[in-house]
């Protein structure tokens, strides 16, 4: 039984945050990290080796005897190289170092990460640099411990080849635009930042680990290729919010002491919808942060599971035909005043700020939903989007019904009309207080506005959440950015404030608010109406991915200096590579399994009633006219399904990825309905049922 004030006494104690700092620097020293840390000041290269040779004793008493840097390449995943602290004296000893220069800067010998020929061109050498605004923290494992240093990953020139590096530009280019916003509504900056919130729930599942080694399709692809749908999975809705099993709650204790203790705010667990499906909620933090904390949350999920016997699934649709997983990106930007400006406010001059925000964000979603799509492209998360469990890949914004009412009088009113028929007019006017989080929900919107956020729902659960947060910061910034300049001129032309933002406002709800939805997006006839809207509906990852490629989205990142369009196309590149090896690795799986384990036990089952048949009709005579017709179902459905390996072969051959995707999906049909047909005990695979009910 863990007492909760221990538990409290032990938050972050694995983290070189700012309490630790105090104690382990000197004074001049933790000034100086402290302010690069709060106002984004640059680092000074002289408190560098203090620094270091603090986390370095700190981390000693920890017991760590490595260090790394630790980063984010476009693999997806996180990256890490460690190095002792060990190096030799001299005199046949040794000693324990960590320089100040080993703190900022690392080479990792990193050609083996994909850099869609950033580095072909340029050096085959990538560098890692220090991100003081994430603290570094320590990571146990059997091994020992090592002291990890989150840093971004550049090449020589500096060409960005993680996915911190344009977060963190993305975020400075939204402080810009949201401290000039600020100004023109009288708000002082000097010296303080905006930040932008997150808060990502996460969603996984947990299975038996034995189960997990027993197939293939997993352990090589995340996600199963094959499995007979059982008769009972998720229908009873029974799973969902129920009462947690022992055995998973106790994982579940174990991995919210682990990630306390890395100072990552777990905060909220609960069964998910389908059977062994679950979630785990932070509380929200700084953007940047909480990108961090999600990749570490992943892998501490994975590591935890494991020392309790599951295997923690976090592919998008580890199952077919239940639901999948994903990230739900809540989003807000926390004002330099220190305030929620997603928040409605108190008088209408705060609402007035509100109201912008939001048509900001309505301008933004609409002009790039494109690129929004674009973030979450995935071949893991083509076989969520849309399937009536997701959002649709039709990217739509939900208000709700008193948002849109605030929204239409907005577009109604005009910019020098006095307040007619009831409409409210903008700066003069306050709101009606707008519900909170539950009581107003459409979890059929891909974008909805949950009070005070919004919540991305269409992210998917093993992405890194960073592409996204940087296409909706530099999104929203764009958007802004046109907003303040004409708010600026109009002002400086003596408009009346309030009329000059009603009108721009207005202009802004008129020509966007095709964007907003707020029916169910599950529908056809949202589809339909979609269409009719003129609103993009990319439908799978390769004409999703392709909108980095327009001239839309180059324009748009290399204007903020974001991303330049040789890092865009890089992305690009890599993405779409990726995407195929993924599509490549499933379709070999599948072949392999499908020949050496599925039709091998098919054919065992044949034998074994062909004999059984025999034998009966030698000892009875009686009639057998079931079993034959048994023997003959499985015949039929093993012919059919040795026919689609020869299918699925030859589209690999071809080098052909839709080919390879239908013919994969093509494949499983009649193995799924084999395993409905021959006996359990031959059956090679662990079953749906097995998988999903027994732990
Ligand atoms: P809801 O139930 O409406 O989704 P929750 O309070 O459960 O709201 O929040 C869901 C997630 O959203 C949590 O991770 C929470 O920390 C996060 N969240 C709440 N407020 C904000 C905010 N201002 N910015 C970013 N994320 C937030
Ligand atoms: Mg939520």
């Amino acid at each position: 039984m863990s007492n909760m004030q221990t538990l409290v006494d032990q938050f972050g104690e694995n983290v070189f945050g700012l309490k630790v700092m105090r104690e382990y620097l000197s004074e001049a020293a933790f000034k100086s990290l402290s302010s690069t840390i709060h106002v984004g000041a640059t680092i000074d290269p002289g408190i560098a080796n203090e620094v270091a040779e603090a986390m370095k004793i700190w981390a000693m008493e920890r017991g760590a005897t490595h260090y790394t840097h630790w980063f984010q390449p476009l693999t997806g995943a996180t990256a890490e190289k460690h190095d002792s602290f060990l190096v030799p004296d001299g005199e046949g000893g040794a000693l324990a170092k960590f320089s100040g220069e080993e703190l900022i800067q690392g080479e990792p010998d990193a050609s083996s990460f994909p850099s869609g020929g950033l580095r072909a061109t340029f050096e085959a050498r990538g560098y890692t640099g220090w991100d003081p605004t994430s603290p570094a923290f320590i990571k146990y494992d059997a091994a020992g411990a090592t002291l990890c240093v989150p840093t971004v990953f550049c090449g020589y020139h500096g060409e960005a080849l993680d996915k911190k590096t344009p977060l963190l530009r993305s975020m400075n280019v939204l402080n810009k635009e949201i401290c000039r916003l600020g100004k023109l509504f009288g708000i002082d900056c000097n010296g303080s930042r905006s930040v932008v919130t997150l808060g990502a729930e996460q969603e996984y599942f947990l299975i038996d680990k034995e189960f997990y080694e027993m197939r293939l399709d997993l352990l090589q692809c995340g996600r199963t290729l094959f499995g007979h749908s059982p008769a009972k999975h998720q229908q009873l809705e029974d799973h969902y919010f129920g009462a947690i099993k022992s055995r998973v709650l106790a994982f579940m204790a174990d991995l919210d002491k682990e990630l306390w203790r890395l100072g990552v705010p777990a905060r909220t667990r609960h069964n998910e919808v389908c059977p062994a499906q679950y979630e785990i909620a932070p509380m929200f933090e700084e953007l940047n942060l909480a990108v961090d904390h999600n990749m570490l949350t992943m892998e501490i999920m994975r590591k935890v599971a494991d020392e309790h016997g599951f295997c923690c699934l976090l592919h998008e649709k580890p199952f077919a035909g239940v639901n999948g997983s994903g990230k739900h990106n809540n989003w807000s930007v926390c004002g330099p005043d220190g305030k929620n400006w997603l928040s409605p406010g108190d008088n209408p001059h705060d609402n007035a700020k509100f109201m912008t925000m939001i048509c900001a964000l309505m301008k933004a979603v609409d002009v790039h939903a494109d690129l929004m799509r674009a973030t979450v492209a995935t071949a893991g998360n083509d076989h969520r989007l849309g399937a009536n469990e997701a959002p649709p890949a039709i990217i739509s914004i939900f208000l709700g019904d008193q948002l849109t009412d605030i929204i239409e009088q907005i577009e109604q009113g005009g910019a020098n009309s006095s307040k007619q028929g009831g409409l409210i007019e903008l700066g003069v006017d306050s709101i009606p207080r707008l519900p909170r989080g539950n009581t107003d929900r459409n979890r059929t919107s891909p974008f909805a506005f949950t009070g005070n956020k919004f919540e991305f729902r269409a992210v998917g659960s093993e992405q890194n959440p960073s592409a996204a947060n940087v296409v909706l910061n530099t999104i929203v910034a764009e958007a802004l950015d046109e907003i303040c300049t004409k708010m600026e001129k109009a002002v400086a032309a003596g408009e009346e404030f309030n009329a000059a933002l009603q009108s721009i406002l207005g202009d802004i709800v008129k020509k966007h608010k095709r964007v907003l939805f707020n029916g169910d997006g599950y529908t056809e006839e949202w589809v339909i109406e979609a269409e009719r809207r003129g609103l993009p509906n990319l439908r799978k990852t390769p004409e999703a991915l392709a909108v980095y490629r327009t001239e839309k989205a180059r324009s748009l990142f290399s204007k903020y200096h974001v991303l330049t369009e040789r890092e865009l196309e890089s992305r690009y590149e890599v993405y779409i590579e990726g995407y195929q090896r993924v599509v490549l690795i499933e379709a070999r799986c599948a072949v392999t399994i499908a020949k050496t384990l599925i039709a091998p036990a098919c054919i065992s089952a044949q034998s074994e009633l062909a004999d059984g048949i025999k034998a009966v009709k030698e000892v009875s005579g009686g009639s057998v006219s079931g079993v034959l017709s048994l023997l003959g179902d499985i015949c039929t459905q093993t012919e059919v399904m040795l026919a689609a390996i020869k299918t699925l072969e030859a589209k690999i051959v071809e080098g052909d990825i839709p080919g390879m995707i239908e013919a994969t999906h093509a494949l499983r049909v009649p193995a799924d309905e084999l395993e409905g047909l021959i006996p359990d005990y031959l059956w090679p695979l662990p079953s749906y049922a097995e998988m999903l009910f027994m732990m």
